[in-house]
């Protein structure tokens, strides 16, 4: 998709507060310093709008992205902070919780993982998850610029076997550096729109 016009349409916590249009929804989910904000910024042609918000103890919120009027990229806060208290956890797993599963224009999720290194237990419990539920899924392994070119099928097949993908659920390498993957990302979310 060309992109041209996007706004932050609304930064939610309850579900009365979501979009009432019905476009489809694609979420982005991962830890936070993943990448997220990176990714959202290189696929919508801008260099810094996406703005990290995942200060740990901060109010943490579903943010709605508008692109075009045609689709919208829900930011879901990072998952795995240490600092927010266990009640704050709860509050906040229940949100994304009901909008990943009650949500009726979500069309897909992309779950972000850090190409560096092997998957972390909570990636493994969000894919799990997201795959228990069977929400389509695209997993974009990040921060490839950063990983050395022949080491890049021995990472490929890493995070393929610690989240134990099946062949319904794509990975995808990117990079927000060189760009590497925006086009097989942007694929994948036009299939799970329709398009
Ligand atoms: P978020 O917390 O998941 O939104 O993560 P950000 O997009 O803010 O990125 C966290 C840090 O990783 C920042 O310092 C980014 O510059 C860096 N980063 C994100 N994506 C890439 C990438 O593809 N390559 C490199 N080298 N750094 C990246």
């Amino acid at each position: 998709m060309e992109v041209h016009n996007v706004d932050l349409t609304i930064s939610a916590v309850r579900p009365d507060q979501y979009p009432k249009t019905d476009y489809p929804e694609v979420a982005l989910v991962g830890r936070s310093n993943v990448g997220k904000s990176s990714l959202t910024n290189t696929l919508i042609n801008r260099r810094n709008f996406a703005h990290t918000s995942s200060q740990p103890g901060k109010t943490q919120t579903l943010n709605f992205y508008n692109v075009e009027d045609q689709l919208y990229f829900v930011d879901v806060p990072g998952y795995g902070y240490a600092k927010v208290s266990k009640k704050e956890r709860e509050r906040f797993g229940q949100m994304i919780e009901q909008y990943l599963t009650k949500r009726d224009q979500l069309c897909g999720t992309i779950l972000l993982v850090d190409g560096r290194h092997a998957p972390t237990d909570d990636d493994v419990s969000m894919c799990q998850w997201l795959t228990y539920y069977q929400i389509p899924t695209l997993v974009v392994a990040t921060k490839m610029d950063k990983v050395k070119g022949n080491t890049w099928n021995r990472q490929e097949s890493l995070i393929k076997k610690t989240l134990g993908l099946s062949t319904q659920t794509p990975l995808v390498l990117f990079s927000a550096v060189s760009k590497k993957g925006k086009e097989t990302v942007w694929q994948w979310i036009e299939k799970q729109m329709g398009m």
